[in-house]
């Protein structure tokens, strides 16, 4: 893939620049979730947090990734079995692509979506407001 996307800018800085107040815990949960492709669970948010920050506790993270949701800047997404993940690629819109085997979950950006339509008949009278899209197969380190 060498088509040129302008890199989405990190949670972190994003909410620098709307004066999110910057607690040490919460700077350090925004941090957790400021780099690519990342789709964590609350769990694996606290585990991650706890090791920069070993006092933080569960509530905290629960209560600051349902504050970041409700601001728009994470959003909630179900593409695995098991727990939702918490992905901070909020505001870039793009679509995921899911190994099968070790559910590692990546951001991609199909195209030819802007040309999807549904037929008249499965459409009906819904006014299509957003669509997505995922990939499903194996990852290189899964498929031998
Ligand atoms: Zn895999
Ligand atoms: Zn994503």
């Amino acid at each position: 893939v060498t088509n040129a996307r302008a890199e989405p800018k990190l949670l972190v800085d994003r909410l620098r620049a709307r004066s999110w107040r910057m607690t040490v815990q919460r700077r350090t949960i925004a941090e957790v979730l400021s780099a690519p492709d990342i789709h964590l669970t609350a769990e694996q948010v606290f585990d991650r947090a706890r090791s920069a920050v070993p006092e933080i506790s569960r509530a905290t993270v629960y209560n600051t990734l349902a504050d970041l949701v409700s601001m728009g800047e994470v959003v909630e997404v179900q593409l695995v079995p098991g727990p939702t993940r918490y992905d901070p690629n909020a505001g870039t819109p793009h679509h995921h692509l899911v190994c099968e085997r070790c559910g590692k979950i990546v951001d991609v950006h199909p195209e030819g979506l802007a040309a999807l339509t549904l037929h008249p008949e499965d459409q009906g009278d819904c006014k299509i407001e957003s669509i997505e899209v995922t990939f499903r197969g194996r990852c290189a380190s899964c498929h031998e």
